[in-house]
């Protein structure tokens, strides 16, 4: 073998991220590299902001993607929110509202953790509480979408109670981006972030952020400089504006694989997609089901991206897992935290998000599980999976 050699498998990547890159973003991505002035890049990042826009849903003319993981969003919101001594509530209830506690930490802030357990919703009332506990709360900070767990938070009333105490609303949309609507002007977000490699199915390694015109201005009076220069938005917005300053060098590459990741959800259509996803997951929910499992999530408050499962008796998570990646490429993720050992998280995630995988994996278990023997029914989760797909 060659020295140095690299070759990668395909893998069919239905875990909770990275999901499997769309093909045509991976050719978008080898395109001739340009400069980051180059007027026919600047014309890319326009179209790029345009199209965020759109599945963001908003008017929101500060939107625009900034150069690291979806983490570097969750940092970007913070930063250039919190100045220290600053109250923010943040609401747990999974691995990534935790991290937001930490970044905001880091802040200097006076943190407010409002908790709900594992695999259920942060109750709106405990936030009400939280805010007449209080005074001078700046913003509350809420997971959309927590992949940890796979809950969908329900986000009218968090934002209505943030209005209330003049208080802006952080919405992480990481894993809803371009899975399920977020709607941040019918929502009442103020501002949000997300990342590439969950249902936008591109390689990790840009972060679409959000910001409208009431958080912007929370931005514009400041008393101190941004903490971090790398993510400092009066900086960035004048290179992404109509300004054209250089601050750092856009990864080119990268934002072609954003718009042409855009552009293949404006093909589909929001709609569309939502649809897709929500149709996708109720298949493989049906089969689960039929295979005598259950979910760990309510029914109301699933996450059709990202499907948590409980791991039956007799199954050995880490054995499974493992089996599927050995014996059909096919990822998975485990528990994490609270949840490690106890349930599985699958994936349907964008370009990912189809029947066949739906099928494909239904039938991998199940033939692992009787291997095992883990006793389920095979046929029937395979009929339930395909009775809800012809519908
Ligand atoms: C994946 C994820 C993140 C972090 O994104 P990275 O790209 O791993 O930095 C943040 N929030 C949520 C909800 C996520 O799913």
């Amino acid at each position: 073998m060659a020295e140095f050699e690299r070759n990668p498998q395909q893998k069919t990547l239905m875990g909770p991220g990275p999901s499997t890159v769309d093909p045509r973003i991976l050719r978008a991505m080898s395109e001739p590299t340009i400069g980051h002035l180059d007027p026919d890049f600047l014309q890319i990042m326009n179209e790029s902001m345009e199209l965020l826009r759109y599945i963001f849903n908003t008017e929101n003319q500060l939107t625009m993607a900034m150069s690291g993981t979806g983490s570097s969003g969750m940092e970007t919101t913070f930063v250039n929110i919190l100045e220290p001594g600053d109250k923010v509530i943040v609401c747990v209830k999974g691995v990534f509202g935790q991290r937001m506690v930490d970044v905001a930490e880091r802040c200097g802030a006076e943190v407010i953790e409002v908790n709900a357990p594992w695999g259920e919703p942060i109750d709106p009332e405990d936030v009400r509480k939280a805010f007449k506990e209080t005074t001078g709360v700046k913003m509350l900070a809420v997971v959309h979408a927590e992949t940890s767990t796979g809950v969908l938070q329900p986000l009218k009333e968090l934002s209505q109670i943030a209005k209330e105490h003049d208080a802006l609303l952080l919405a992480d949309t990481v894993t809803s981006l371009g899975g399920v609507p977020v709607d941040l002007d019918d929502n009442g977000v103020d501002l949000a972030y997300s990342g590439t490699q969950k249902c936008l199915s591109c390689p990790p390694g840009l972060a679409p952020v959000s910001f409208n015109e009431k958080a912007v201005e929370v931005l514009e009076k400041r008393k101190t400089k941004v903490q971090s220069w790398y993510l400092d938005l009066t900086m960035i917005r004048n290179y992404w504006g109509k300004e054209r300053f250089y601050h750092h060098t856009a990864p080119i590459n990268m934002v072609y694989a954003l718009h042409e990741a855009l552009r293949i959800i404006k093909e589909e259509g929001r709609e569309a997609r939502f649809e897709r996803h929500r149709k996708n997951s109720a298949a493989l929910k049906a089969g689960l089901k039929a295979m005598g499992m259950q979910m760990l999530v309510k029914e109301e408050f699933q996450l059709p991206p990202l499907t948590t499962v409980v791991i039956p008796e007799g199954a050995d998570d880490v054995t499974v897992r493992k089996r599927l990646m050995q014996e059909y490429n096919l990822e998975i993720g485990g528990g994490l935290g609270d949840l490690k050992g106890k349930v599985w998280r699958v994936g349907l995630m964008g370009y990912a998000c189809t029947k066949s995988n739906v099928m494909f994996f239904l039938s991998a278990l199940g033939n692992i599980l009787t291997s095992m023997g883990v006793k389920v029914d095979k046929a029937a989760a395979l009929d339930a999976a395909a009775e809800k797909l012809a519908e």
